[in-house]
């Protein structure tokens, strides 16, 4: 099925495996945006529709949180990173974490130079080790002074940290007074994942702040930054308006949260990313030529195949990322992959397959 029609393969949503943020908004927050454009309303969030928001969240963690609404991720981790830290601290994550990888130095460039050190750990995650070492093995006033851990929620490489990792890496926070920060871009994900309460993985085992993602998770645009120590949160607003992440009509931002929220939408919609990547790597198994990478729990699935079959599924309109992390292909799903998405993808691997005699990763 090659796709020779219009409109172009790259805007045919099946053929998006590039990222979950590919996909549209979710018809609930679609619909909530509709309602918010109803009436005029108050600017700069002292509208119903964030305060509505807000009170969904708290409710959702069970916690009576300090909330703010930034444009993306990026700017949600650089602020919220930058509250935490002075200019000669340093913030210890994993060197496959987003704000190292994908940020564009913003981080550093928010808290005005906090440096980044960078940890490895199996599947994608910090241990309570790695970061203990981090700290012990420079003390001196010469180096930076780590302040912070930044953990991803799923991470980046599709895996979750269960209720028990978190709690010993938290363990090592307190002892080592550092303060932990979750970039939650997919947190839903996470939930999901392991069938937890959002307060379980958050607040209870000692997370200071979350970026919690909305886009990922079916709205058009927009993270919130969810504090659950209150000390933290003061004057983040200057440093949300000073960065240009004030929205005037806070409210296109804030209604598809609410739209979200009340459906359960925001957990079904990472439950059918989650069970869209399952049912990916079900299928990639039975495939010879390709060799399913690492421990999927989340949505995405990473994978070693011939060069050449890559190509052929490219040539054909799939798309996805050479991810370097994992030395693999990455099938990002989101809410909105279909079974005969994943179906298709699949059966097009398996027709170029039987054309591409290679082991997996060669270049045959
Ligand atoms: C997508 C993503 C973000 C947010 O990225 P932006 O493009 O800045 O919105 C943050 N962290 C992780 C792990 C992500 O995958």
């Amino acid at each position: 099925m090659t796709p020779s029609t219009q409109p172009p393969a790259a805007f045919r949503p099946g053929y998006q495996f590039a990222s979950d943020n590919t996909a549209g908004m979710s018809p609930a927050a679609w619909a909530a945006i509709e309602r918010a454009n109803a009436d005029s309303v108050a600017s700069y969030g002292d509208d119903p529709w964030t305060t509505r928001a807000c009170d969904l969240i708290r409710e959702l963690f069970e916690y009576p949180a300090d909330i703010f609404f930034v444009f993306n991720g990026t700017a949600a981790n650089s602020l919220a990173l930058a509250a935490m830290c002075q200019s000669y601290h340093a913030i210890l994550c994993h060197d496959l974490a987003h704000i190292e990888t994908d940020e564009c130095g913003a981080p550093e460039f928010f808290s005005n130079g906090t440096k980044l050190l960078l940890l490895s750990g199996p599947h994608g995650k910090l241990t309570p080790e790695g970061i203990a070492h981090a700290v012990e093995r420079r003390r001196d006033i010469h180096y930076p002074k780590p302040r912070v851990v930044s953990i991803t929620q799923a991470t980046e490489l599709s895996t979750v940290y269960s209720i028990a990792d978190l709690a010993r890496i938290s363990e090592a926070c307190n002892r080592h007074n550092l303060r932990l920060h979750m970039d939650g871009a997919r947190f839903a994900n996470a939930v999901a994942a392991l069938g937890v309460q959002p307060k379980q993985i958050t607040w209870q085992v000692g997370v200071d702040v979350l970026c919690l993602g909305g886009t990922k998770n079916g709205v058009g645009i927009g993270e919130a930054v969810v504090f659950f120590r209150k000390e933290l949160a003061e004057e983040f607003a200057y440093r949300c308006k000073q960065a240009g992440q004030l929205a005037s009509k806070m409210r296109y931002l804030t209604a598809p949260w609410v739209g979200l929220l009340e459906g359960g939408a925001w957990l079904t919609n990472a439950q059918l990313a989650n069970a869209a990547a399952a049912r990916l790597e079900k299928g990639f198994k039975t495939i010879p030529a390709i060799e399913v990478l690492g421990t999927r729990q989340a949505n995405a699935v990473f994978v070693k195949m011939p060069t050449a079959l890559a190509a052929g599924l490219r040539g054909r309109g799939w798309c996805f990322y050479d991810f370097i992390g994992s030395g693999g292909c990455r099938f990002m799903c989101s809410w909105a992959t279909t079974d005969a998405d994943i179906d298709a993808v699949l059966s097009d691997a398996r027709e170029i397959a039987l054309t591409v005699s290679s082991a997996p990763g060669s270049p045959g």
